[in-house]
């Protein structure tokens, strides 16, 4: 979008990430990347206890089911309060761009919210497409940006951590793994939050 010279600000609300610490890391590398390209940062609420009321009954749903149809509008309809509130006239989305996600799912929630209101549009752009994972991944490594290992809630570390397991593998360690490092790192985030511990 900043290749392409269009103007937008972050809308950071994912009270859906946990545990908290992985919540600080991943917000605290939107701010990264925000304030390193003079993009405006909104840092939304993290209302977990909403997010839980809102997901109840569908703790073993698994990932791309009803779940996370109630994660993504959740998420959409404050991004299109906030927005509709401040005058924006088209909200999107960089969900897509993992091939885990399933785009009609994510356009259905986007469309929803937007509708909701005169005037506002919600950007169905495939964020796949024109080259689009490539650029993503080569955009990650050159910003080493901090490589999430799971989608978000406890409920996708839980069933992450249960395929590793059967597959033999490490439990996720969260906070180790950027992309374009070789190594994995231990970085001190307390130095970023002191509340981390
Ligand atoms: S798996 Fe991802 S999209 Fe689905 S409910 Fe969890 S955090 Fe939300």
């Amino acid at each position: 979008m900043l290749a392409a010279g269009i103007q937008y600000d972050i809308f950071f609300y994912n009270p859906n990430i946990h545990p908290v610490k992985e919540y600080e890391i991943r917000k605290n590398e939107n701010i990264r990347f925000a304030e390193k390209n003079g993009i405006g940062f909104i840092d939304a609420d993290y209302d977990v206890d909403n997010w839980f009321d809102r997901i109840k009954g569908l703790e073993n749903e698994p990932e791309r089911g009803e779940r996370c149809t109630k994660c993504f509008d959740m998420r959409f309809e404050r991004t299109a309060l906030y927005a509709y509130e401040h005058g924006y006239d088209t909200i999107t989305s960089s969900l897509g761009i993992s091939r885990w996600k399933d785009m009609n799912q994510i356009n259905g929630s986007g469309e929803r919210a937007a509708s909701r209101y005169e005037n506002l549009l919600y950007w169905t752009y495939n964020w796949r497409k024109h080259g689009g994972s490539a650029r993503m991944i080569e955009i990650s490594k050159r910003e080493e940006f901090y490589q999430q290992e799971y989608c978000g809630c406890v409920y996708s570390l839980r069933d992450t951590n249960r395929h590793r397991r059967s597959q033999g593998r490490d439990r996720i360690t969260l906070g180790v793994k950027f992309y374009g490092r070789e190594e994995i790192l231990k970085p001190d985030w307390t130095e970023l939050n002191p509340n981390l511990n």
